[in-house]
């Protein structure tokens, strides 16, 4: 391709609104442009690379045995009624209505079209296990779309379903996909982690993140260094932490005026945060009051709380009268002395603690001496784990210390087991003449989002810095000046050649000033540029460098495509 027919709009500024240094540079670059909020256009370069990314996840779920299929984006709304989602998906799915008033949905997942088409088909178990996938636009009415293609309202993604005759089934699918999505991840040159994640609304199954490492990431894990567990902040399992064998005092009650926050009764008392007790009073849609206690200086999981206290969906933070209803105050609230009306749930860490720190259930008082497994009434407390993980807790697997970073979600794997077959009575025939209800998975990839994810973690002041594998262009050959004949003649040879070796290169063949182009080639990112000057015509050597880093090669013509094909085998 010659940069002349290119239609690659750069650009020095980037939208005010951008934020991510992904957005900025996509922008820049000329690789999206921006229609409404959440919505884009992928320009030339962005859709190579988008292209190739999905030319990978193709490769890889092919290799699995998943096939392609297109199903459509047009969805009627019956399939989301008789699966319960029309009304609990809420604002998130994009709805219209046709002329004759039916109504449809703009498809945000496939769970119900996939089973639905399944079911009318897949009789049998001897056409199992089946894997089928798409690559497609999905639509969600994000609450907040941002940062460009990472959170937009329109985005492709691939999604696959699996579906299996029991559990074990499934979990082979499962790791089949596992393994499909590390390489492909790694294929594309990514450094990401799979992440376990949370799946309590659906109970049961496996589910893992993957998550590009980046500190503009939105999702927060934990990860060990040690060894390969990661984990999502709102996953994280804990186990409960030791405290030193003491000799317990007796439970007293003292005076604290004003000391309402943690921070104000260990400074008031003079005893360390790990000594106290800290209440996050909660109310869920019943309005039962829910009261979490964790040591001082860790925080509440609502998520483990959610999956400890049975029947409750979502939490809120209680009103004051709720609070007084239970016999307490805010700010001052404890197990010992709250009344029955309360859920209490004592994070399992706190139940080792001995002489502590805790509220005294009425305004300006503390309890001292505090020691759960001895005060606490253990019949109407939920002991559980509880709490956020933070750096520096023990890895469940190794024991060694975690680490906490930021991420990207770019892909995720799903058992769902029978949520959807069971819903849409989807159902074959086993091998013992009996009807049973297939065992799904499901595994979405987004695509734009990965793009951004690479960008995230591959750029410097100039630009983006493309992994190879992924780069719309892998090289550009650059004539200083296109205007020279014998320059552009060389340049052009060169090009041919790099072809002919099956590179996918760019001739940069404009007559802008060399700086310019530089300039475009750096913010652009291609991972190779070949450098054509008067002295490459003098000295018959050519001038490579390499965007990464920076660094200029100079090869002998002769050798250069072999020199070039070698050198991006190693980027
Ligand atoms: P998130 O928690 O970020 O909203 P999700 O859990 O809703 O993601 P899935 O339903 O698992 O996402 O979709 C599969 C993949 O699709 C995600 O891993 C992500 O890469 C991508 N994706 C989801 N929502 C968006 C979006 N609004 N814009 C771009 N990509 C998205
Ligand atoms: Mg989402």
């Amino acid at each position: 391709m010659r940069a002349t027919q290119l239609y690659a709009p750069t650009l020095r500024e980037s939208p005010a609104e951008a934020e991510l240094v992904s957005h900025k540079l996509m922008y820049r670059a000329g690789l999206i442009r921006k229609a409404a909020g959440g919505l884009y256009s992928y320009l030339p370069l962005g859709w190579r690379t988008m292209k190739k990314i999905m030319q990978i996840i193709r490769e890889e779920m092919d290799a699995k045995g998943g096939q392609e299929v297109m199903m459509p984006i047009v969805q009627p709304a019956e399939m989301w009624q008789e699966s319960g989602r029309w009304a609990v998906y809420g604002d998130e799915m994009m709805r219209l209505k046709d002329r004759h008033g039916r109504e449809f949905a703009l498809g945000p997942t496939h769970e119900e079209m996939i089973t639905t088409l399944i079911r009318d088909e897949v009789r049998s178990y001897k056409q199992l296990p089946l894997m089928l996938y798409q690559i497609q636009n999905k639509y969600r009415d994000e609450i907040r779309p941002r940062f460009g293609l990472m959170r937009s309202r329109e985005f492709v993604m691939k999604d696959l379903y699996s579906f299996d005759r029991d559990v074990d089934g499934m979990n082979v699918s499962y790791d089949k996909m596992y393994d499909a999505y590390s390489k492909i991840f790694t294929r594309c040159g990514l450094k990401f982690r799979a992440v376990e994640a949370d799946n309590g609304a659906i109970g049961g199954g496996h589910s893992h993140e993957f998550t590009v490492l980046a500190p503009s990431g939105e999702s927060s894990i934990a990860y060990c260094t040690a060894c390969d567990y990661a984990a999502s902040d709102e996953k994280a399992p804990l186990n409960p932490i030791p405290a030193e064998a003491e000799e317990l005092r007796p439970l007293e009650k003292v005076s604290t005026p004003d000391c309402h926050t943690i921070e104000l009764v260990k400074n008031f008392l003079h005893v360390p945060i790990e000594k106290t007790i800290k209440a996050v009073a909660f109310m869920d849609d019943d309005e039962r009051l829910i009261v979490a206690f964790v040591r001082g200086d860790h925080d509440v999981n609502e998520i483990k709380v959610l999956n400890v206290v049975e029947g409750a969906n979502h939490l809120y933070m209680a009103g004051e009268k709720l609070i007084a209803d239970a016999n307490s105050v805010a700010g001052f609230m404890s197990p010992i002395g709250l009344a029955d009306s309360a859920i209490v749930v004592v994070d399992q860490t706190v139940m080792q603690m001995s002489n502590a720190v805790a509220g005294a259930n009425e305004r300006d008082a503390h309890f001292v001496n505090v020691t759960p497994r001895r005060d606490f009434d253990a019949g109407k407390i939920i002991v559980a784990d509880i709490r956020m993980v933070q750096a520096g807790d023990p890895c469940p697997h190794c024991g060694k210390p975690l680490s906490m970073t930021r991420g990207i979600e770019v892909g995720q794997v799903f058992t769902l087991g029978k949520k959807y077959s069971e819903a849409l009575h989807a159902t074959f025939l086993d091998e013992d003449g009996k009807t049973k209800t297939f065992e799904m998975g499901c595994y979405g990839i987004g695509v734009g989002r990965t793009m951004a994810a690479a960008i995230e973690q591959n750029n410097d002041a100039d630009g983006i810095i493309w992994p190879r594998a992924i780069a719309p262009f892998e090289v550009v050959v650059v004539p200083v000046n296109a205007k020279d004949a014998a320059q552009l003649n060389l340049a052009t040879e060169i090009y041919d050649e790099l072809a002919a070796a099956g590179v996918d290169v760019l001739l940069d063949d404009r007559t802008e000033r060399a700086g310019v182009k530089f300039k475009d080639c750096d913010l652009i990112g291609y991972p190779l540029r070949v450098t054509v000057s008067p002295k490459t015509l003098a000295s018959g050597d050519v001038e490579v460098k390499i965007r990464r880093g920076g660094q200029m090669m100079h090869f002998a013509r002769g050798e250069l495509v072999t020199k070039v094909v070698e050198l991006l085998e190693t980027l």
